[in-house]
């Protein structure tokens, strides 16, 4: 075990760890090579209430600081990741498996965007003047109140950033919960907060299975319910919430398209194949992992997407020349393993890869299905491992409606010369993330989220805002009050 990972106890609630050893054991190990980075446990019910009423005790004071004073802590805060991008990058690693040369530049420095971002626009929070002839009308931005987050395992430090911050800035407290598979990054976030001066009880972390969560979510305390994970978890999330009438954030996930035209510059075009399928091991939620291809273009693409795909230099994710890791656990080996092998019986070509590395491990091959067809099981599932099925079409219209048939609507791209095309193909997405020449980038500028089961809300830009505050409206009568009698 390397010491250093071990955090002082598994839970920081109050500005400090705390623990439980009666809560069920929960093991961090480190993907590469199964090695223990730290024994922690699940959060008890009393852990989750110590964490709970710690957020419900600090909600007043801290929405009581002006934006300006809450903003300053935010942007401290991004500037100590930035010091420590390395140390928490190396951690990243050891948590998900993902290669360091993705988690320096992908992660913790993400999270830092989005505390200097929220940070940044805290202290311009307002609410608006409504003229109404001689009477007026104004508004109050206010923060809802005790927020929970709970986050996936394939970007802990920055899902967790991507809730903590928008809420913070609006003056929401919070209680995150880590996916029980990478509970290290928020640990982290918690004490930099703390040295960047965030008041005690303002950002806590409990640890826990789905059972925490839904106890979090269970809480009458609780106003706010933020989630990113898997559409299944989505909807016991939302029912759960809707009990009490909590606000929603649905962070959930997709099976994007890829529409790649005759017309598209066919380097960019493999490139962006390769992202939307193989980063972080293929396990993003905005992955465009159906790759329809117009029939004109498609064996130049096929080939070039074989070679460059064979060239992926695959390893100890800490060597910085690695560019592909292995799989985040044991269980996600295993479903990535099982929809390989439905391709094949489904009648899909292997172009490359197909089978577990041999390097062992939760090492998989970057895989790569030609020939797919619409309904074919690796076409229509979320499969969240390093999959890529490949279809072909022959034009905008048909490709279009294929591109939309079905339940998902997180993201969706295209790749084309014609400019008036490339409008006109996303208006017609029924995604709420859309890529023009591109694929999967996400600045902290731009709102991110579904639409149909992939999610409800949207994280991170302006829009972030409306999802943790509500406006109180006032009427301000200036003029005598008019009765009928
Ligand atoms: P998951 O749904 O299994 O778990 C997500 C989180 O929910 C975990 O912390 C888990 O402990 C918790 N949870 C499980 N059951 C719960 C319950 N009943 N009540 C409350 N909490 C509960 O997802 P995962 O396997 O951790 O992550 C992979 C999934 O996340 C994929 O579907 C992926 O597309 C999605 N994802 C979406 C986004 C996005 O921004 N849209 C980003 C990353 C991942």
């Amino acid at each position: 075990m390397t010491a250093s990972l071990q955090p002082k106890a598994s839970h920081y609630v109050g500005g400090q760890y705390v623990e439980d050893t009666a809560g069920t054991p929960l093991v961090s190990t480190y993907p590469a090579d199964g090695s223990t980075n730290a024994n922690l446990h699940a959060a008890t019910p009393a852990i989750v209430e110590q964490a709970i009423a710690a957020a419900d005790a600090a909600r007043a004071g801290w929405a009581a600081m002006t934006g300006s004073e809450r903003g300053r802590i935010l942007r401290r805060a991004a500037e100590i990741i930035r010091e420590r991008n390395h140390e928490l990058s190396v951690l990243e690693t050891r948590d998900t498996g993902k290669p360091l040369q993705e988690t320096l530049v992908a992660d913790a420095a993400s999270g830092a965007d989005c505390l200097e971002y929220f940070g940044s626009i805290a202290a311009g929070l307002t609410g608006e003047h409504i003229q109404l002839g001689a009477d007026f009308a104004y508004t109050i931005r206010e923060p809802l109140g005790v927020c929970v987050g709970i986050g996936a395992w394939n970007y802990p430090t920055q899902i967790a950033c991507w809730k903590a911050a928008p809420a913070l800035a609006c003056g929401n407290t919070m209680v995150f919960k880590p996916s029980e598979v990478t509970p290290l990054g928020a640990l982290k976030l918690a004490e930099i907060l703390t040295e960047a001066g965030l008041p005690d009880g303002v950002f806590n972390v409990v640890q826990g299975f789905g059972e925490v969560g839904g106890a979090l979510v269970g809480d009458a305390r609780v106003a706010k319910v933020s989630l990113t994970g898997s559409v299944p978890t989505g909807r016991k999330v939302y029912a759960a919430a809707a009990a009490d009438m909590k606000h929603v954030t649905m962070e959930l996930g997709g099976k994007s398209p890829l529409v790649i035209f005759d017309d598209a510059n066919l380097d960019d075009a493999v490139s962006a194949a390769i992202n939307a399928n193989f980063y972080s091991s293929g396990q993003i939620c905005s992955n465009g992992t159906r790759v329809f291809v117009q029939s004109g273009i498609k064996d130049r693409f096929l080939a070039e997407l074989k070679r460059r795909t064979e060239t992926a230099t695959i390893g100890d994710p800490m060597d910085e020349a690695t560019n592909f890791g292995p799989m985040v656990s044991q269980t996600q080996v295993d479903i990535t393993l099982g929809y390989i092998a439905k391709g094949v019986e489904e009648g899909a070509t292997l172009v490359t890869g197909g089978k577990a590395h041999a390097l062992g491990g939760l090492y998989l091959e970057p895989t790569i299905f030609a020939d797919v067809t619409d309904e074919m099981t690796i076409a229509r599932e979320e499969i969240f491992g390093p999959v890529m099925s490949v279809l072909t079409f022959e034009d905008e219209a048909e490709v279009l409606a294929r591109a939309n048939d079905t339940d998902f609507g997180l993201a969706a791209g295209v790749f084309t010369r014609d400019l008036a095309r490339a409008h006109r193909v996303v208006a017609g997405f029924e995604a709420g993330t859309c890529w023009i020449n591109t694929y999967n980038l996400t600045p902290i500028e731009m709102p991110f989220g579904g639409v149909k089961a992939s999610g409800v809300g949207r994280e991170n830009a302006q829009s972030a805002i409306a999802h943790y505050s509500q406006l109180k409206s006032v009427y301000v009568g200036m003029t005598p009050v008019e009765a009928a009698f």
